[in-house]
């Protein structure tokens, strides 16, 4: 709490009493507080792969690296690491429009089995490389009123977790239902469930966090910056709907995401 007090005078200056201020400085303390702490996180997340190029680049500048094997697999790295500062800043850049509200919602209705389609295209490609069986089910009559490119971002984001965090020859789902049965109340249910690793009790109620990851070293090899679900809780916000997890460590992993049909 903040106190101001300025005294009040009245004709010829007699002292007519305090007038006292008393404000809530909580809420404007946890947000700068919120800002600071992003700040350093950002600049911590982009130290990492910027460290590793100027490093590996230093040591090949030096003249140390003879034979080409070696030298080649520092370039691999020097690339790895720049996607992965590519990618940090596409989502930094993401969330902060997203999060200043400067990203104004464009609704227009969408049919959801041609949409899917498309977005089970663009997964495919990684799918394949680790022989991921893809699996569909999308009522073919069924539309749902939302932003397109918002949504195809939060599909894109789960599945692509969910491929990421599978082994080899496992299965990811995409399940659509509709469920209410008067037209007020009616929502899209999208389920994408995957037969990976799965998340710890422990840590499913943080994982909409920024930055949080279950396990650095695990997502940092599947090129994660640990920005996906919480730029996908925000476009779930935005569309007034909700998303929850359940997972099983070793068994898999289910997000669940629901829309309202119609916005208002
Ligand atoms: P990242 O870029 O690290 O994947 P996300 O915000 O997308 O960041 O996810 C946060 C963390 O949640 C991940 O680091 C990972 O540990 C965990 N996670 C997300 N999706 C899955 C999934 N389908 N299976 C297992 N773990 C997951």
């Amino acid at each position: 709490l903040h106190l101001d007090g300025v005294p009040m005078f009245g004709e010829e200056h007699s002292f007519k009493g305090m007038l006292f201020l008393l404000q809530d400085v909580t809420a404007i303390r946890r947000l700068e507080n919120m800002r600071s702490e992003f700040v350093a996180n950002v600049s911590h997340e982009l130290k990492t792969p910027v460290a590793a190029v100027k490093g590996f680049s230093e040591t090949l500048l030096g003249g140390g690296v003879k034979d080409e094997e070696t030298a080649r697999s520092f370039l691999q790295i020097i690339y790895d690491e720049s996607e992965r500062l590519n990618r940090l800043i596409s989502d930094i850049l993401d969330l902060s429009k997203i999060e200043s509200k400067r990203s104004p919602m464009d609704y227009a209705p969408v049919h959801l089995a041609s949409f899917c389609a498309s977005i089970m295209d663009t997964i495919g490609t990684v799918a394949k490389k680790k022989r991921i069986t893809l699996h569909t089910e999308i009522p073919e009559e069924l539309f749902v009123e939302a932003d397109e490119d918002k949504l195809r971002q939060i599909l894109i984001n789960l599945l692509s977790n969910a491929v990421s965090y599978t082994q080899d020859g496992g299965k990811v789902e995409l399940i659509i239902q509709e469920r209410g049965d008067d037209e007020e109340s009616d929502k899209v249910i999208m389920k994408v469930s995957d037969t990976g690793i799965g998340i710890p009790k422990k840590d499913q109620p943080r994982i909409f966090e920024r930055f949080y990851r279950v396990d650095k070293g695990r997502s940092r090899n599947s090129g994660g910056t640990g920005l996906g679900l919480s730029i996908v809780k925000h476009l779930v916000d935005l569309h007034h709907g909700e998303i929850s997890v359940e997972s099983e460590l070793g068994i898999g992993t289910t997000f669940t995401v629901e829309l309202p049909m119609l916005q208002d």
